[in-house]
């Protein structure tokens, strides 16, 4: 039996794995603000499945954020873990190994283990949301890299940039014009608003344009363009065999017809063979893809 812990903001999420089927699973609140009190609640979540199942598990833990070289989190919104030693301090109140990776790496474990990139080797997982996380998974492993970055390029710029796009909106990290000020669902709200003067959310607006209104058609086509650049960018450093898309905005249908017909105009393809074979799918786990991700992290390898 494997644990998956989802530590979000602002739900914990558990769920115990019997091979690929889902055993047992609990949602609580996450103690805000509060270190030791979250512990206690992880701790909590563990003992509550293994009671219900009967097991001794395995435990993984996907974190809005990473662990740095000496431990420490680091990168996370939720800051009341910021320079804590999570791994450390949840090994010891659980008495075992834990293994700890951030949320969006564990989406693209998921997704390669038995989600909608099983079988491919080499896997580009982006959760597009209120944010933009990506991770990489090889083989259904993790890449983590020396810096606990790989695949973060929400916050590289947006490439091949029209005027209008430059220096471009700015973003919580300090630089302007990060990919994820274009993507994520206030990406797309703001750039709405730009160009039609209406204050609306991200599925309001594809709502509209699904109905045929102009302005919400002319949005949703930057954003087609805008991702489709940005993944080209994924394409021609990673080349990956599938790239997942989950979060919010990866429920937008259209996306996935759309965007790989426009990304071959910027993929690295000199004359000849000019077919990107990079196929561009949605997420089989859903919103389930960060807590079944965290639990194979203990997959036997
Ligand atoms: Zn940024």
């Amino acid at each position: 039996m494997r644990i998956g812990i989802d530590l979000g903001g602002t739900k914990i999420e558990g769920i115990a794995l019997d091979g690929s089927s889902e055993a047992a699973r609990i949602r609580i609140d996450t103690p805000r603000d509060d270190y030791d009190a979250t512990l206690a609640a992880i701790v909590d979540v563990v003992a509550e499945l293994e009671r219900r199942t009967t097991t001794h598990a395995t435990v993984g833990v996907g974190i809005p954020g990473t662990l740095s070289h000496t431990g420490l989190v680091k990168n996370a919104n939720s800051t009341w873990l910021l320079g804590k030693p999570l791994r450390v301090d949840l090994e010891r109140r659980l008495a075992r190994e834990v293994r700890i990776a951030n949320d969006a790496n564990c989406f693209v474990v998921s997704e390669a283990t038995d989600g909608a990139a099983r079988d491919a080797a080499v896997v580009f997982g982006v959760v597009v949301g209120t944010g933009t996380g990506a991770g990489i998974s090889v083989n259904s492993e993790v890449l983590t890299g020396p810096n606990g970055i790989a695949g973060e390029w929400g916050h590289n710029p947006l490439p091949w940039p029209e005027v209008d796009e430059t220096p471009g909106p700015p973003c919580y990290c300090g630089k302007c014009g990060c990919i994820e000020t274009f993507l994520s669902g206030p990406g797309m709200a703001r750039d709405h608003e730009t160009w039609t003067s209406l204050r609306e959310q991200a599925p309001s607006i594809v709502a509209k344009a699904t109905a045929g209104d102009v302005g919400a058609l002319d949005t949703m086509a930057r954003y087609e363009d805008r991702m489709a650049r940005a993944l080209a960018g994924v394409i021609n450093v990673l080349d990956p065999d599938v790239i997942v898309l989950g979060g919010g905005m990866s429920n937008i249908d259209r996306l996935y017809d759309r965007v790989p017909a426009m990304w071959s105009r910027y993929v690295f393809a000199a004359g000849v063979d000019d077919v990107v074979r990079t196929r561009l799918v949605r997420a089989a786990h859903g919103d389930s893809s960060g807590v079944r991700g965290a639990a194979w992290l203990w997959r036997e390898r």
